[in-house]
């Protein structure tokens, strides 16, 4: 991975937002730019350096994996407030951006009481999410094996789910032939929602047994080398009637839809709208109780937001998810979710799991 390019794009963009420093305390944005995959850590990235700062339990690891920064570690105190105490000594940083949306009140006021007089923190905008938004050469091989393995468990999935078995079981199936296939982790709790729990949109899988007939909705990732996947399909159990048919097709074109929206330069909350109209011609678009996507990288919900209102403007190399879902309270719920990557003409649909209705 180029963390040099990376932390000299952040330095860049710190002189555009009139900051002098930031301060990186966002795990996955620390990792991005540096490559430190622990979980205590806080990179500063100043205009001239950059210094990673960690607790003694890391030190082997941020030796191994820490490139383009400079490496501090105080074993008996936290990564924050090593970067904190260094920020006091430092007074020629005066503006110092922090992380809002990841940075705690406690976190915010540790580094606030440690500042000198001219020294200010200031709320950064996500400059480092927004350089994660479009994924670099070798982040794509990644991301598709991730969606490869996804695709491939799906193969298995449909082989355990049955009347009578319970959602837990049927996740616990996936999750260790994920573990087999070499995923760290789940990208996420593994979503199994049979009969009428398909229509909870996040119906984490629970001890509830699969009824004799009707949709299960099944919504899982995997984290492979880092980086996530997303991938939902909607399967039935039994014969589905011609209601139910009827419904998946309507979320299968909605999906289509969106997926044909899917080009550099169209703005996100178009492919949001394209998913939306289709549904809303068949008078299903309030039941439509989300947004239609979102990116996907080194975390599973990232930016952009495909959603209403939203002006990001796709562009090459950008991953993210379209899943539009119709959820019926009480009754049921379908919801298909591909994960894509932006191409220099549309895009490429990395989870390749069939859509068409399968009964089983
Ligand atoms: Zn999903
Ligand atoms: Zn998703």
């Amino acid at each position: 991975m180029d963390y040099l390019g990376r932390l000299g794009r952040t330095r860049h963009r710190l002189g555009a937002a009139r900051l002098q420093a930031l301060v990186v305390s966002h795990l996955p944005n620390v990792r991005y730019l540096c490559g430190f995959t622990g979980t205590a850590g806080v990179l500063i990235c100043g205009p001239s350096e950059s210094v990673f700062f960690t607790d003694g339990r890391y030190r082997e690891q941020a030796r191994k994996e820490v490139r383009g920064a400079q490496i501090k570690i105080r074993p008996a105190k936290s990564a924050l407030a090593s970067a904190a105490e260094w920020l006091g000594q430092n007074n020629s940083y005066a503006r110092i951006g922090i992380e809002a949306a990841h940075l705690s009140v406690a976190e915010r006021n540790l580094l606030a009481g440690v500042l000198g007089k001219r020294q200010r923190l200031i709320e950064a905008p996500p400059l480092v999410d927004e350089l994660r938004m479009v994924k670099e050469r070798a982040e794509l091989p990644l991301l598709r094996e991730a969606c490869r393995v996804t695709s491939q468990l799906f193969r298995g999935l449909i082989k355990v789910i049955r009347a009578g078995v319970s959602e837990a079981e049927v996740a616990g199936e996936v999750e260790f032939a994920a573990r087999q296939a070499g995923a760290e982790q789940m990208a996420f709790p593994t979503i199994i929602a049979a009969g009428p729990r398909s229509a909870l949109p996040h119906g984490r899988a629970s001890r509830a047994s699969i009824p004799a007939r009707g949709f299960v909705v099944c919504d899982f990732g995997v984290i492979l080398a880092g980086y996530c996947s997303d991938m939902t399909r909607t399967v039935h159990v039994g014969k589905p009637s011609v209601a139910g048919r009827d419904l998946y097709e309507a979320v299968r074109e909605a999906q289509q839809a969106a997926l044909a929206a899917v080009k550099p330069g169209e703005s996100v909350g178009e492919v949001d709208q394209s998913a939306r109209k289709l549904l809303q011609r068949r008078n299903l678009a309030k039941f439509f109780t989300h947004s239609t996507g979102h990116g996907v990288g080194l975390e599973i919900h990232e930016s952009p937001r495909i959603a209403a209102g939203q002006t990001d403007e796709l562009r090459p190399g950008m991953v993210i998810t379209v899943e539009p879902g119709v959820y019926m309270p009480g009754k049921w719920g379908v919801r298909i979710e591909d994960t894509v990557v932006v191409t220099d003409s549309g895009c490429e649909v990395l989870t390749t799991s069939p859509k068409e209705l399968i009964a089983l």
